[in-house]
C-alpha cells in the first residue's frame, strides 16, 4: 500500500496499476517502457492540465461530436489506467470503442474484451471474434482494424498510439486525434488535434466538454474545429515543459 501522504502519491499508483496489468498478461513489457516515458512528461509539466491541452481538447470533443463513425481506439496502457472513463465518454459523443493492440496477441486481446465486459461494456470492437481488415490493403498487423470499427471511422481517438500505426490511419484519410504526453512524438506531430495530457486527466475532462458542447449549435462546433492550428498548439504544449527549477 502506498501511503497517501507520499509525494509521488498519485503517480505511484498509476504506476502501479501498470504493474499489474502486466502481471495479469494484458500490458505487452514495452507497454511498461511507454509509461515511464510518459511520466516523465507529465513530471516536467507539473503532472497539470496545460491550457493548449485544454484548447485542443474542446477542438477534439467537437470534431467527436461532428463526426459520424467516431471510434475510441484503446489499448493495454489506456485500458490498465482509464478503462470506466474511456467507456464513460464513449458514451457521451457516442463512439464506438475498439482494441489496438500495437503487440497483438490472441490472450491479450482476450483479456481486454473480457474487462470491457466486466466493467459493463459488452460491444467492444476488435476481439477476437470480430472481423477485421487490412487498411489500405497493407497487410500488416499495424494495419488491422474491425470493419464497423477504425476501418470505417472517420475520426479516430488514438491515446498513446505508436507513430507507426498513426501514420497508416492518417494516410487512410482519418482524423486522428491523440492524447500523448509528448508533444515532439511522431503521433503528435502526425495527428490532427494533439492533446498533450496524462490519460487519466483527459479523457473525463473530455466527457464533461461534451456535456457542454452537446447543448451548442453546429456551427459553433464546426468553427472551433476549423479556427485550431495543431502545429501552433504544439508549439504552445512545448513551452509548457518546464527544465529549470522553481520556474
Ligand atoms: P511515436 O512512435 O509516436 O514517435 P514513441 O515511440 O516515442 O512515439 P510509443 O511508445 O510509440 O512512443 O507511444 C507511447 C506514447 O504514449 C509516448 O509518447 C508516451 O509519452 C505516451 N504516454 C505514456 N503514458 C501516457 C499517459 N498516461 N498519458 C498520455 N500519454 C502517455
Ligand atoms: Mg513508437
Amino acid at each position: 500500500m502506498i501511503p497517501k501522504s507520499h509525494p509521488r502519491y498519485e503517480s505511484l499508483l498509476l504506476r502501479d496499476k501498470i504493474v499489474k496489468a502486466a502481471q495479469k498478461g494484458y500490458l505487452a513489457d514495452s507497454g511498461m517502457i511507454a509509461h515511464g516515458r510518459g511520466e516523465a512528461f507529465d513530471y516536467l509539466i507539473g503532472e497539470k492540465t496545460t491550457y493548449p491541452a485544454k484548447r485542443a481538447m474542446y477542438v477534439a470533443v467537437a470534431a467527436l461530436l461532428l463526426s459520424n463513425n467516431p471510434v475510441i481506439s484503446v489499448n493495454g496502457n489506456a485500458t490498465a489506467l482509464a478503462i470506466d472513463e474511456i467507456i464513460d465518454l464513449a458514451k457521451a459523443i457516442n463512439a464506438k470503442i475498439e482494441i489496438n493492440l500495437f503487440y497483438r496477441t490472441d490472450e491479450r486481446v482476450r483479456l481486454i474484451t473480457k474487462l470491457y465486459k466486466d466493467h459493463g461494456y459488452k460491444d467492444i470492437l476488435g476481439s477476437l471474434d470480430d472481423d477485421m481488415e487490412y487498411i489500405d490493403d497493407i497487410k500488416n498487423n499495424r494495419a488491422s482494424a474491425s470493419k464497423n470499427g477504425i476501418y470505417s471511422a472517420d475520426t479516430v481517438l488514438v491515446p498513446l498510439e505508436d507513430g507507426d500505426r498513426a501514420e497508416i490511419l492518417k494516410k487512410s484519410g482519418k482524423k486522428i486525434i491523440t492524447i500523448d504526453l509528448n508533444p515532439l512524438s511522431r503521433t503528435s506531430k502526425m495527428s490532427d488535434i494533439s492533446i498533450m495530457d496524462n490519460i487519466v486527466r483527459a479523457i473525463p475532462f473530455m466527457t464533461k466538454i461534451a456535456e457542454d458542447l452537446k447543448t451548442q449549435d453546429k456551427k459553433f462546433l464546426i468553427d472551433l474545429v476549423n479556427e485550431f492550428d495543431n502545429e501552433e498548439n504544439l508549439k504552445e504544449s512545448l513551452q509548457q515543459i518546464k527544465i529549470k527549477e522553481g520556474e
